[in-house]
């Protein structure tokens, strides 16, 4: 599943490119992937600027001046692609939206459909939370971007009773880390992902709010992990995963301790630590 990193990617890139393009047409091949204001985004989009194209967590916007606001999540196998034109339509391809005087087009694909958009023509709060789809699809509130977080924020956020692994991944508490940046994070910072949030001592909550930074830089400047299916908005595949310590490394050596790397299940999802610099140490 694309992470922060991916998104960060995508969205810097389209930033890029389609800052300050006119929306010539949009193509709705699918309209079941659009989970709010559908019928809105076909009618009004076309003619509309592109004004900024930002990210929250694993979340993207493209803003529309003006307004409009579309709010794209990736799921797990969803991409986000600049295309030729007239470049053969994978199948599972969604929507596609020209812009004028441009040669290609961007081009939603989700063959698993777990990701979608969302679409408000005039967002009263933030659109990135704002908590409203088809009903069994609506956007749920974001907590503040792994990225951007302060130190007392993150502090307060880990004073829960729960594993620290779980609250990382839940989206409500910290926005944009998944599986593979919280064990790569938890890692670095020397903590067992299972430990309760609240057990961790001041130090150790520094030294994870550093490594979840530099972690989330480095996989940036990168261009992301590619497992399987992500790939940027040129369809490129990121590299950051070469660089995985625990990450899919099962039965290989800690580079720091040269004990083997584990496998276990933590807050119900597959974890990776190291057993020699990973310890559950609990504070007394
Ligand atoms: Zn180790």
């Amino acid at each position: 599943m694309p992470e922060l990193p991916e998104v960060h990617t995508i969205a810097t890139r389209l930033q890029t490119e389609l800052r300050d393009a006119r929306v010539s047409s949009l193509r709705v091949l699918r309209d079941d992937v659009i989970h709010h204001g559908g019928r809105e985004l076909a009618a009004c989009a076309v003619g509309r600027t592109i004004a900024s194209i930002d990210r929250r967590g694993k979340r993207l916007a493209i803003r529309l001046s003006p307004h409009g606001v579309v709010v794209i999540h990736l799921g797990m196998s969803g991409r986000l692609t600049l295309d030729p034109w007239d470049a053969p339509l994978l199948s599972h391809t969604h929507v596609c939206i020209r812009c004028e005087g441009r040669e290609d087009e961007l081009r939603f694909r989700d063959p698993r459909r777990f990701g979608g958009i969302w679409y408000y023509e005039d967002p009263e709060t933030d659109p990135f939370s704002c908590a409203e789809g088809d009903g069994e699809r609506d956007l749920a509130p974001l907590g503040p971007d792994a990225l951007d977080i302060g130190l007392p924020r993150f502090r307060e956020i880990l004073r829960r009773r729960r594993q620290v692994k779980a609250l990382l991944l839940d989206q409500h508490a910290i926005s944009g880390l998944g599986n593979i940046y919280c064990d790569e994070a938890l890692y670095r910072a020397g903590i067992h992902p299972g430990t309760p949030a609240c057990r961790l001592s001041d130090a150790q909550v520094r030294k994870l709010a550093a490594a979840i930074r530099s972690t989330l830089k480095s996989a940036i400047a990168f261009g992301g992990s590619t497992l399987r299916e992500y790939r940027n908005a040129d369809g490129q595949a990121g590299t950051f995963q070469k660089l995985h310590r625990v990450y899919g490394r099962e039965g290989e050596r800690c580079g720091r301790c040269g004990r083997t790397i584990a496998r276990s299940i933590v807050a119900g999802r597959s974890t990776h630590t190291c057993p020699g610099c990973q310890k559950r140490r609990v504070r007394r």
